[in-house]
């Protein structure tokens, strides 16, 4: 048996287990403490670095959370989410960005993709607002656009419609950290945005994610719902309901030294994606997914995506996949829409094709930065024996 490829592994420095020792040593075995406040200053750093933006994004704090999944929902509550609302969401996405508007007793909207991004179809964005005012007379009261596989959406359009009718932006940026669209990192476009460190993401904490946050108020905020709501007392006073949502200090050990390894994990992605593109070039019906031309998207390809187009091809994407795994090698269907998800089959949809295609002829690829040219080699091989 060939030995195991593996979609997307996490990779260590060799520095996270000095941060844990340090956490250990100093008796900082909780959900908070100099970890998790050293954590989120250099994952600020990182989002705001980018020169004359720096100012724009300057007031930018990012709040330590258990998970992905918990940023996004915190990221409602602080938008004022609330049984009965109707909050926009990306179909073409993994289901952790739509369960947080089932928590708050809200009803997702979803809308369907565009071909050049595979994320959020603006056009059809301005479609499902008009249409929902029109049918329950009220507009959205979020919108959660997704940068799916690190590719960044077209945010200067998303952003213009939500701005054009006052409806706030949770990016979901849970495989974006190190994407950026003119030059922007992605994660500081929406009022909040949440990120993931679970263990294939492009850093990983062991499990864990952070929101972003607009400023320094409402991230105080976040903390307070994230550490149970206690109002300030001496005994337990609470007003609001509360979350237990923090990110461990020893999590947070692992972020940071994660975050020394963060750019070149990035950079070999995309080596790993460009290195797929010339291998695969020629290969009739298979396509590698790549950003559109022109400079303003810069993924981080967190995952390599192909589509195979049977028809051209001779063979589907699901040949492919079976073929992999013959040979030992993890390879996924691109995430089902939400909107043929059994569990959101009562929610809107606004549709125009895109996603239910790709998730008939989508395969992601492996990615992950400790594989070697090699297993890229292996991988291309298994899916040229296909055309023979
Ligand atoms: C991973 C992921 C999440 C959830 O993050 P967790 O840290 O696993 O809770 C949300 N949205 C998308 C698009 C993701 O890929």
């Amino acid at each position: 048996m060939k030995p195991r490829i593996w979609l997307s592994l996490a990779h260590m420095c060799g520095r996270e287990q000095e941060f844990i020792q340090e956490a250990f040593d100093t008796n900082w075995v909780v959900p908070l403490g100099p970890n998790v406040n050293a954590f989120e200053e250099v994952l600020r750093d990182f989002l705001i670095e980018n020169g004359e933006l720096k100012i724009k994004n300057e007031d930018k704090r990012v709040v330590a959370l258990s998970a992905g999944t918990a940023a996004l929902h915190l990221g409602l509550i602080l938008l004022g989410i609330e049984e009965g609302d109707e909050v926009i969401c990306q179909s073409f996405t993994f289901s952790a960005s739509a369960n947080p508007i089932a928590y708050q007793g809200a009803t997702p909207v979803f809308v369907d993709s565009e071909q050049d991004t595979w994320n959020m179809d603006p056009g059809l964005l301005v479609e499902a607002i008009k249409d929902r005012l029109e049918k329950i007379g009220r507009l959205p009261k979020a919108i959660i656009p997704v940068h799916l596989y690190g590719m960044p959406g077209r945010m200067d359009e998303i952003m213009e419609v939500a701005n054009r009718y006052g409806i706030p932006v949770l990016e979901d940026s849970a495989e974006a950290l190190g994407s950026e669209y003119k030059g922007r990192k992605c994660g500081t476009f929406g009022e909040f945005a949440a990120l993931s460190f679970n263990g294939n993401k492009m850093i990983t904490t062991s499990g864990g994610g952070a929101l972003v946050c607009p400023c320094e108020e409402r991230a105080k905020r976040a903390l307070f719902y994230a550490t149970q709501a206690r109002e300030q007392a001496p005994h337990y006073q609470h007003e609001k309901i509360g979350y237990n949502y923090r990110m461990s200090n020893i999590c947070a050990g692992i972020g940071r030294g994660q975050m020394f390894v963060l750019e070149d994990h990035v950079a070999r992605r995309r080596e790993i994606h460009d290195l797929y593109v010339r291998l695969l070039d020629g290969v009739k019906g298979v396509k590698v997914m790549c950003q559109p031309e022109g400079g303003d998207f810069n993924s981080n390809y967190w995952l390599t995506c192909i589509t195979v187009e049977p028809e051209v091809a001779g063979f589907t994407r699901e040949d492919v996949r079976l073929a992999l795994d013959a040979d030992n090698i993890e390879s996924r269907p691109l995430w089902k829409p939400m909107h043929l998800q059994p569990v959101f089959k009562n929610a809107p949809f606004y549709g125009n094709g895109t996603s239910e295609r790709l998730f008939e002829v989508g395969l992601c690829l492996p990615s992950g930065p400790t594989l070697v040219n090699e297993d890229i080699e292996r991988v291309v091989q298994v899916v040229k024996e296909l055309v023979r």
